[in-house]
């Protein structure tokens, strides 16, 4: 039975899933994505925590480049053209077996990794299918909120959502004037 207390691994898929999946065309190669705030703030605070997260996606941008970097991700792969293997390679690199590892994604080309890991999740617009091998379905759409809907479903298993929440929620700190 699949436990969202024992995942230590979360590989995420970009379009759909970081993204509302809209793909916005510039001149030349150039392609702009929207990420949300609330999903970048929940993977920082879940890296605190002790949960490892990567990224997995079949495009190949600049953009996934800067908010990979940007969040300290360690693990990002672009171009995947096997993600059932790819997610493999991952948890063998985050140290982390298959069966403690969690993979978002939202669409059929997701589903053979989706099936490699011991706990798939999926978004509220995800495909049908996809939906039907997801443990977790958010609530959110993708890059509205469903990663951090997907992180706190995790680390409220954990216990430990309440600790990153506690970072926040403390006495203000009483600054107390050095004599002159
Ligand atoms: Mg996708």
């Amino acid at each position: 039975m699949p436990d969202p207390a024992d995942i230590r691994l979360l590989v995420l898929d970009v379009d759909g899933v970081l993204t509302d999946g809209g793909l916005y065309y510039g001149p030349g190669d150039v392609e702009l994505k929207r990420f949300d705030i609330k999903d970048g703030f929940a993977i920082r605070a879940a890296q605190r925590v002790g949960l490892h997260v990567a990224i997995l996606t079949a495009r190949q941008s600049d953009a996934v480049a800067r908010r990979g970097a940007e969040l300290g991700i360690e693990h990002v792969i672009q171009g995947s053209q096997d993600k059932a293997r790819d997610v493999r390679r991952i948890a063998t690199a985050s140290g982390v077996p298959l069966h403690e590892a969690a993979f978002m994604g939202d669409d059929l080309v997701d589903l053979p990794a989706m099936r490699q890991v011991g706990y798939p999740m999926t978004v509220a617009d995800a495909a049908d299918e996809v939906k039907q091998a997801a443990e977790l379905i958010t609530e959110k759409p993708g890059g509205r909120g469903a990663v951090r809907e997907g992180i706190e479903h995790l680390l409220k298993a954990q216990g430990k959502w309440e600790k990153v929440v506690a970072q926040y929620s403390g006495e203000p700190h009483v600054v107390t004037p050095s004599p002159l």
